[in-house]
This record gives structure tokens, sequence and C-alpha cells, in this order.
């Protein structure tokens, strides 16, 4: 018997329903892989027939002084891995076979960016959008899965997805930390002991910055202010702040807060920028 579909939403449900049959999983990445990229690639094996690692070092992504030449890349090691993880398909392009020639058209999410690492690495999210939207359409996954690590970029692609309508759903994945609460991240390579040191005071500062938000006893200026002071010492901070976690509009005192705020940060330690978020709920 025939159905008839008369609005989007059912569609795309219908559509969905369908994909979970022989669903295929997308995780994402540039390589130069830790646990927190495991992860995403175990979550994705619970829920997914066959499971799809991309490693693809994006230079769209990276602005002209950012370390673009010299991110770790070590492909054999992360296909061990991978297999390990029990990936299905490791897909790793060389950059002119992804980015074609004569690449003409940048995917732009509007709104979300003008804070937070969209403040500071203008075009980030262009590059970060044009190139997982290109994987989308190469790998047509039912699920993609994303590190909440990159907060701000699990909105902006989850935007995305739903402005456009299309046929995945985006799936965020908590943040793993090493034993000292650093979030992993492939960067943490390039700390010596003396930045790890100071980097693992970038996730106590947060901690403690939820905790003190709890109190509702100092203003959210006040709180950053004092994190800096008392933790972040030694480490240049590009920016840090409370938002609301599904506008990303920096946090005002004075209007009434939705259900979650995410306080978010990027630093520089050393040389090496680095980022983490805590998640906050009213
Ligand atoms: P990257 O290779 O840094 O582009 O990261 C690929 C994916 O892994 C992104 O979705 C990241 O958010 C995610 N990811 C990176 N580090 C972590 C972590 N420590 N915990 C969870 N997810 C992570």
């Amino acid at each position: 018997m025939m159905r008839t579909v008369k609005t989007v939403k059912e569609m795309a449900k219908i559509r969905g329903d369908l994909c979970k049959m022989n669903i295929i999983g997308l995780v994402p990445t540039m390589g130069a892989l830790h646990e927190g990229h495991l992860s995403l690639i175990r979550k994705a094996k619970k829920d997914c027939n066959i499971v799809i690692a991309s490693i693809f070092v994006n230079p769209l992504q990276f602005g002209p002084k950012e370390d673009f030449k010299k991110y770790p890349r070590d492909l054999e090691k992360d296909s061990e891995f991978l297999k390990l993880a029990g990936c299905d398909i490791l897909f790793s392009p060389q950059s002119g076979d992804i980015l074609g020639k004569d690449l003409g058209t940048s995917v732009h999410v509007e709104g979300l960016q003008s804070v937070m690492c969209g403040a500071s690495r203008p075009g980030h999210f262009d590059g970060v959008c044009t190139i997982v939207l290109k994987l989308f359409n190469i790998v047509r996954p039912g699920n993609a899965y994303f590190g909440l690590k990159d907060y701000q970029q699990f909105v902006i692609i989850k935007k995305m997805t739903d402005d456009l309508d299309m046929p995945v759903n985006i799936i965020g994945c908590p943040i793993i930390r090493d034993r000292n609460g650093l979030a992993l991240s492939s960067r943490n390579a390039y700390l010596s002991k003396d930045d790890y040191t100071k980097a693992v005071r970038i996730n106590k500062a947060l901690r403690e910055g939820s905790r003190l938000a709890g109190l509702k006893k100092l203003k959210a200026g006040e709180i950053t202010a004092l994190l800096k002071k008392e933790y972040l010492k030694g480490m240049k901070t590009d920016y840090l702040g409370f938002y609301d976690a599904d506008m990303l509009s920096l946090f005002d005192e004075k209007k009434k807060p939705s259900g979650k705020l995410v306080l978010a940060g990027a630093f520089f330690v050393g040389n090496t920028r680095l980022i983490d978020n805590i998640i906050i709920r009213i």
C-alpha cells in the first residue's frame, strides 16, 4: 500500500527509520588518534552495522599562522589503533582528491560564530563545515559522531544538518580526559613537561567555575576573572566565558537563562592552543 507523506518532518523520520536498517556510522577525524577519538569509534560500533573513520588534516580549517604543516600525522599507527577498536573502513583521502582542483563552494552557518573559537579563528568553521558536508555526501552515513570537546563545532554542525534537512543524526560524545583531567587532544603532543603542568589547571579552573556558578554568589564576569587569576596564570587566555549551550550567546545575567550553559575557554600554553569546556545545567 502506498503511503502519502505531507510534512518534511515525517519524511525525514521515515528516511531515518529506513537508514537504521543498515546504519553506517561516520567518525570524522584529523588523525593522530587517541582515546578521545576511539571513544567515538566505540560508540559508533554500538549503534551501527558499519563504522567508517575518516582521517583528513583539513587545510581549510587552519588559519595562515596556525599549525597545519606541523600537525601530527601518523597514518600507520592510526590505522592499527582503528583496527583494534573494530573500525570497518578507514577513509584517508589525499588532499587534492577531496578538495578537487577548483573548489568554489564554502558552507557558512550563520549566527553561531561570533564568539568562542569562531571569533579568534575567522573562517575556521566554514572550512570545517565544507569538508564535513563533503564527507557526508561521499560516505552518506546515517549517524555521525563528534566529541563535545569541540563544543562549538558540534553545535554548528548540528545546525548545518538541521538547516539543510540532511539525513544524518549528529551524535555528541563526552570528553575523554587523562588521569589529571586534561582533555585528550592531538595537540597535547606539543606540550613540554612544564606546559603539561600548566595545562592540567585548565580543567581544574572550569570545574571550579562550574562550582562557583552553582553557588550563585558571583557574577559570570567575576568568576572568569577569578579563574584567570587563581588557576590560569602562566598561560594566555584566548577566551573564557559562560555561553548559552544552544545559541552560544554570551551569558547575560540580566536575562533568564535557558536550560544549559557551557563554560568554555581556549588557552595558549606556550605556543599550543588548547580548548576545553564544561556543561552547566541550571
Ligand atoms: P580532531 O581529530 O581533533 O579533528 O577530532 C576528531 C573528533 O574527535 C572530533 O569530533 C573531536 O571533538 C573528537 N575528540 C577529540 N578529542 C576528544 C576528546 N578528548 N574526547 C572526546 N572527543 C574528542
